[in-house]
């Protein structure tokens, strides 16, 4: 580990073994966070045809202080039978269809009606009242593009399209594993020595949120054999494959050998990254992306913020940095003079800037000051301390 990479080099060398994952079709409302693998043009007009913005009367545009003859109705989804003539009014519902030879709608409130008669009370100018067909979209416009993480509004403007279903990436499968003998299940009576499993289940729902399937979640004892042999099924299943603990050079670390056995090719091992420091990436051609992330709680979600997600996100076409953000760090924090930090803050905003405060002790082991934390500030390597005001890149948890 003499040469470590920096984040960036690290984060390089995983995009690069990105080959992105096939598109399959899926109903639209069973895409919610999905990314977009076809981009979605509007299959007609929408609206698709001219409509009524108010509850009132189709008519013929013209003065204050006509009596109509009200004729027809037009309701939402109930076309008027009939085309309107001189001194004629159709009474119309919102979003109903604008009657043929209507040129206007006059609302209900600028009306009054008796014995099948309309007054009007008000001019009424052609258009009034009415939506063109195509005012939001014209047959063939571009709505989605391709790599679009769809969320709730994607999905309802793809539908008003008339889009059915949407060609997306396959989903991520994903296998989790901590390691170490000292692991339990959640909520499991813990022997002396032995903690909770918590790695297992924060990756894993990170993974979830990236838009994983997750295939596996579970715990690895600290063999060689049992490493192996929990690896060659992983690599069998998933697309990607997360580890934690077990990565340094201590007499029970099996990963880094038993990874080696099972022929996955090292692409970096150790980051210029507190916490982080020993990451381990590799992949095989053609097989799976392999993490091998830290074993401290901290160590272990942040790398995989910073390396794993990335590469959930890419696999699925997505951009891999989109939700990056610049912060104004609120209080000076002590560099490192040759890692970059990944320091804990909590984010709000204050007069237009957003201002990082870092959320408490910042030891790799300490997941209370995690949580309330909205991200992660970048302090670059360096002597002394990066002051207050400083601008940092923050990327959200
Ligand atoms: P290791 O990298 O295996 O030496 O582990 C480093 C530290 O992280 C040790 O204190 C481990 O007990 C702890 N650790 C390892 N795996 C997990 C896990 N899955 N959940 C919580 N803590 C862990
Ligand atoms: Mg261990």
């Amino acid at each position: 580990m003499s040469d470590l990479l920096s984040v960036a080099q690290a984060r390089e060398r995983v995009l690069g073994a990105i080959r992105p994952l096939e598109a399959e079709p899926v109903p639209v409302a069973a895409a919610l966070s999905r990314v977009l693998a076809q981009e979605v043009r509007a299959v007609g007009d929408v609206p698709p045809f001219a409509n009524a913005a108010m509850d009132g009367f189709a008519v013929h545009a013209g003065a204050a202080g006509r009596r109509l003859v009200i004729v027809d109705e037009a309701r939402a989804g109930h076309p008027a039978q009939r085309r309107l003539g001189e001194a004629e009014a159709i009474r119309i519902s919102t979003g109903a269809a604008i009657p043929a030879e209507a040129e206007a709608v006059i609302r209900i409130e600028d009306t009054t009606e008796e014995d099948g008669i309309v007054g009007l009370h008000a001019e009424v100018a052609p258009e009034h009242n009415l939506r063109e067909a195509g005012e939001d979209l014209v047959a063939g416009a571009l709505v989605l593009s391709a790599g679009s993480p769809l969320g709730p509004i994607e999905l309802a403007s793809a539908v008003a399209a008339g889009a059915g279903e949407l060609w997306c990436a396959r989903r991520p499968r994903v296998v989790v594993l901590g390691t170490g003998d000292e692991l339990r299940e959640p909520g499991e009576a813990l022997g002396p020595g032995e903690i909770h499993n918590s790695n297992a289940v924060g990756l894993a729902a990170l993974a979830e949120e990236a838009g994983a399937e997750i295939l596996r979640v579970g715990r690895v004892a600290d063999t060689r054999a049992a490493t192996e042999a929990a690896l060659r099924e992983a690599l069998e299943l998933a697309d990607l494959l997360v580890l934690s603990g077990g990565v340094s050079v201590g007499p029970h670390d099996h990963v880094k050998p038993a990874l080696e056995a099972v022929g996955v090719p090292e692409l970096f091992w150790g980051v210029a990254l507190k916490p982080g420091k020993p990451t381990w990436f590799g992949a095989q051609e053609d097989g799976p992306l392999v993490f091998g992330l830290p074993g401290n709680p901290v160590s272990a979600l942040v790398t995989f913020g910073l390396f794993a997600r990335p590469a959930l996100r890419a696999l699925q076409g997505a951009d891999p940095l989109r939700d990056s953000l610049s912060a104004t760090l609120a209080e000076p924090v002590g560099r490192e003079a040759r890692r970059e930090q990944a320091v804990r803050v909590r984010l709000e905003r204050r007069r237009g800037e957003l201002l990082a405060t870092p959320t408490g002790p910042q030891g790799s082991h300490i997941l209370s000051s995690l949580l309330g934390a909205g991200g992660l500030a970048m302090i670059p390597a360096g002597d002394g301390e990066l002051p207050a005001g400083a601008e940092v890149e923050v990327l959200p948890l």
